[in-house]
């Protein structure tokens, strides 16, 4: 049997693993990588690119749609019409640019990268089996990043009708009727974006609200689009399963009778599952939080020299989450002293419109014992939207009501996923208010709204 000998070894190459390697190679560190299917992970792959690709083609279909009606701006078109195969085409191929573009950054920085499953033979020894035989790779540090799966429920196997967003990013034809069990983040992003492109769409959730993690001011805006566009949403309603002649979904109902609800395909997005078996955890008896290996503030696991970055070490499950692990890890096997000091991970929720939220809400800061000031400021009032056609939502802003440090901002609006950035710097550089209030935000731009919010807070908005 071949044998490899490494300083590093990275199982997984979605972000947080690749981005690991990449880091590493830069550093001079001889390292491995394992992949047992295409470079990029979930992210790249069945997740953040395609569902964005995804998202977008159906946007522009829906703009068309719209133009061709009634509309504001005096434009006439004819009615569009869609190819979903030649759109699934399209995303495949920006797909395939990636993994071409991750495998040769990977490289380029001197990474050895292994096609298979890895299996831990000890806490420093794996064996894969790749396509030209077994290979055993031993290492002195090992990173765990093998990211997340969809949860299947048990009373809804995938297969047939019953699909998940994996088989809902390769669909060839447009389902007439539509149902999503989980309006999260992927039920809802899928969702809208099938409902724009023609499906028949329901959403089925179990909590009291869609999207039970944000506050119902950013949500608002949400429900009022899922409305327009036709989307049924039916909350404290559970899945149980398919009608015995399997065409529709079977769902309790608040304790009446159940209900039946027609479906051609059926997507479940109840969340996701850390990727812990099948790669000999048992082997290395690993402490565990819950589901999720345990890390410290160096992604440290409870076995010494082992790491674990990524959707595989818990929430938030997001790209720039495992990335930043990444890196920081690379960095730490270098010899750098690194701990993760992140003030916040911003999140993104490609909705129409999008939410962003960076660090803290109104009801966490209270939560955490902070006395707040907190206002926002409506996209109404922002010309750069009115004049885009972009007035639904708002910016708002939570800080300190002692020395006005900003704990939090979030938005809602269409096109905000952009102003994530100034956000989480904001938050990571320790703004205040008046720093936010004091810096010229270019005219006009959906980004005043930012500035505007602080000056809001603080007693003097200069444009409502
Ligand atoms: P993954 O990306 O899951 O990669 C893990 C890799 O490890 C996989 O390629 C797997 O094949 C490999 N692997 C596992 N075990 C082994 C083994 N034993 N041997 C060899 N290889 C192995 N996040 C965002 O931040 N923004 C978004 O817009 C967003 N959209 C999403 C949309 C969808 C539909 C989905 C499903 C997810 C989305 N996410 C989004 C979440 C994001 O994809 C994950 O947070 C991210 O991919 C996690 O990265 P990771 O490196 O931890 O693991
Ligand atoms: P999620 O946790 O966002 O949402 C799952 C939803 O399903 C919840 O609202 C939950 O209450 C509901 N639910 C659970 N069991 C149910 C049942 N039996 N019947 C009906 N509803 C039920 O999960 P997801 O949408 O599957 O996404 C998984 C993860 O992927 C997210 O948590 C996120 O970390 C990541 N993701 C991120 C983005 C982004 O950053 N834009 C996009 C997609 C996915």
């Amino acid at each position: 049997m071949k044998e490899i000998k490494t300083k590093l070894l990275v199982i997984g190459a979605g972000p947080g693993g690749y981005i690991c390697a990449i880091r590493a190679g830069q550093l001079g560190i001889d390292t491995v990588i394992i992949e047992a299917g295409k470079p990029g992970g979930t992210c790249l792959n069945v997740g953040c690119i395609p569902s964005k690709a995804l998202i977008h083609a159906a946007e522009e279909f829906d703009k068309v749609a719209h133009l061709s009606g009634q509309n504001a701006l005096g434009i006439s078109t004819s009615k569009p019409s869609i190819d979903l195969s030649k759109t699934m085409e399209w995303k495949d191929g920006i797909v395939s640019r990636l993994n071409s573009g991750v495998a040769g950054l990977l490289k380029k920085h001197g990474v050895k990268t292994v096609e298979g499953w890895a299996k831990f033979r000890d806490g420093k020894t794996v064996e894969v089996d790749t396509p030209t035989g077994p290979q055993i790779i031993r290492a002195e540090h090992v990173v765990i990043a093998t990211g997340s799966a969809p949860i299947e429920l048990p009373f809804l196997p995938f297969g047939g009708k019953v699909i998940s967003s994996t088989q809902a990013l390769a669909l060839q034809e447009i389902p007439e009727k539509l149902v999503i069990v989980g309006g999260g983040y992927i039920g809802l992003e899928l969702g809208m974006a099938y409902a724009k492109l023609g499906s028949d769409v329901t959403v089925v959730e179990a909590a009291k609200s869609i999207l039970p993690q944000y506050d119902k001011d950013l949500i608002r805006p949400i429900m009022k689009r899922l409305d327009a566009l036709g989307i049924k949403v039916l909350t404290n309603v559970k899945a149980k399963g398919l009608s015995t002649k399997g065409n529709s979904l079977l769902v309790e109902n608040g304790g009446n009778t159940d209900q039946k609800i027609p479906a051609d395909k059926i997507l479940v997005t109840v969340g996701r599952k850390p990727v812990t078996q099948g790669w000999g955890l048992e082997e290395i008896d690993l402490r565990m939080d819950g589901p999720f290996i345990h890390i410290n503030d160096k992604c440290q696991t409870s076995m010494r020299g082992t790491y674990a970055i990524g959707d595989v070490t818990g929430e938030p499950m997001l790209a720039h989450r495992a990335m930043a692990q990444g890196e920081m890890v690379a960095e730490i096997i270098a010899g750098e002293k690194r701990t993760w000091d992140k003030v916040c991970i911003p999140a993104v929720c490609f909705t129409d419109p999008e939410i962003v939220t960076a660090g803290l809400s109104p009801n966490e800061a209270k939560d955490l014992g902070h006395d707040i000031k907190t206002d926002s400021f409506p996209f109404q009032a922002n010309g750069r939207a009115m004049s885009a056609e972009r007035e639904e939502g708002f910016v708002r802003i939570v800080a300190r009501a002692d020395n006005h440090l900003v704990l939090g901002i979030q938005a809602v609006g269409v096109g905000v996923s952009e102003l994530s950035a100034g956000f989480a710097l904001a938050l990571e550089m320790g703004a205040r208010l008046e720093d936010i209030a004091a810096t010229i935000h270019a005219h006009p731009t959906q980004s005043e709204a930012l500035q505007e919010a602080a000056l809001k807070t603080l007693g003097h908005a200069l444009h409502i």
